[in-house]
């Protein structure tokens, strides 16, 4: 049989985008090889205001994520909807987040950014100390001031991937679990999708919602997309007491926590963990989770007294701070949905834009920057 639309990936722009299409009547079929998945790793952060580090580290990237900073607080609205639509509580709360400094020439940065997203449309203040303890008394004495984001949250990532799954069981809509795409190719009726175990599966089209595994997927069509797999650590602690309301990253270290309606404190941040085997495991660095939650204490003193659950390790996916759209060029069969940073923020929203290219309407956003042929200039799609 020829499907509709073959989806290579399951993590949350591939469940989001089948849902979307399967509701449009769309024959889709969903394949996934369950290999180290940002989704199904992830922290669960909502993520809305730029990140100061990276305006520093990586300057040449700031025109695009400030192309991109309309879609965060959609995305929010987004996640918000599909909420509601699913009918599932998945602890979706839209709390407000806190970037923090340490020293007066951080804030100082950081109420450079603040006036700059304020001008491009964001919900944002600064805090000074004295506001700050007003809100979260939690942090610590190192913390000098912050820069808050009305519209910044958190929600459970374990929920909502299960809820949508069950969504998609509901619509029967095929899911091949534990199944590699090895190959794509061009038939003139159908693209073939080759799949590690022998199996073939035909569909009319073919969308590339693969993550890190995307590069290889266009590299089996000869063309380049060059996102990168980045190894990152996660630590979540027992439970305690209701004590952390806010989302909370700090504007210059790599630290990013919350606390789950159950109680446990969710550390992360982009503390790197590295592969490991034949097949490149995500693997934890016991540095990472020193000092990942040396830092959570010393942001939040409570911490301290609270024992580490568990730690993990998980595939984020890189470009170029932006979201890559739409048609491959020179294969307009084949579409990318690669969301760009804090691709989870993004799933919802990201998928709605790409189902809305795959059916011919608008994406409701200015997708021409966003497509895969910014990095092929010379090829035409
Ligand atoms: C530890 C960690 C914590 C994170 N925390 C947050 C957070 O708090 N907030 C936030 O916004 N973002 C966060 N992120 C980033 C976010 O998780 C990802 O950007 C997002 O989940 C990407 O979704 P995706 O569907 O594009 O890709 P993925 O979730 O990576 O899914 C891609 C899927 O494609 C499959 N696949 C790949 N190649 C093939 C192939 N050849 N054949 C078949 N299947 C294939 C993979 O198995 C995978 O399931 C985090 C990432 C990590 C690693």
């Amino acid at each position: 049989m020829t499907h509709d639309i073959a989806i290579i990936g399951g993590g949350i722009i591939g469940l989001c985008l089948a849902r979307d299409l399967a509701r449009e009547g769309q024959d889709v079929v969903l394949i996934d090889s369950g290999h180290h998945a940002g989704t199904t790793v992830n922290a669960g952060s909502l993520h809305v205001q730029m990140q100061s580090r990276f305006l520093r580290m990586y300057p040449e990237l700031v025109p695009n994520l400030e192309a991109s900073l309309p879609l965060y607080p959609a995305a929010v609205r987004s996640w918000q909807a599909l909420a509601t639509d699913l009918g599932a509580e998945f602890e979706l709360r839209r709390s407000g987040g806190l970037m923090v400094c340490e020293t007066p020439e951080h804030y100082e940065f950081l109420a450079r950014k603040c006036t700059r997203e304020r001008e491009l449309g964001l919900d944002v203040e600064m805090l000074d100390r004295a506001a700050l303890r007003r809100i979260a008394p939690y942090l610590g004495e190192a913390v000098h001031g912050a820069e808050f984001c009305a519209d910044e949250g958190k929600l459970n990532p374990l929920l909502a991937n299960e809820a949508l799954r069950r969504d998609l069981h509901a619509r029967a809509v095929p899911h091949h679990a534990n199944t590699r795409v090895t190959r794509i190719e061009p038939q003139p009726d159908a693209m073939l999708l080759h799949c590690a175990g022998g199996e073939v599966v035909r569909a009319g089209r073919a969308v590339l919602a693969s993550g890190a595994g995307t590069a290889g997927l266009a590299a089996s069509l000869g063309l380049h997309v060059p996102v990168v797999a980045e190894p990152l650590h996660m630590n979540i602690t027992e439970a305690a007491a209701p004590l952390i309301l806010h989302l909370v990253q700090h504007a210059e270290r790599m630290i990013t926590l919350k606390q789950l309606a159950a109680g446990q404190v969710v550390i992360g941040g982009g503390w790197p963990a590295r592969f490991s085997g034949a097949q490149d495991f995500p693997t934890v660095e016991p540095a990472s989770l020193i000092g990942n939650l040396s830092l959570a204490q010393h942001i939040v003193p409570p911490i301290g007294d609270l024992r580490l659950l568990r730690s993990w390790a998980g595939v984020n996916t890189t470009a170029d701070g932006q979201c890559i759209l739409g048609p491959l060029p020179g294969e307009p069969r084949v579409h990318v949905a690669v969301p760009g940073d804090a691709g989870y923020t993004l799933g919802p929203l990201v998928a709605a834009m790409a189902a809305a290219l795959l059916l011919g309407r608008d994406p409701g956003f200015d997708v021409a920057r966003f497509t895969a042929a910014r990095f092929s200039p010379a090829a035409t799609g």
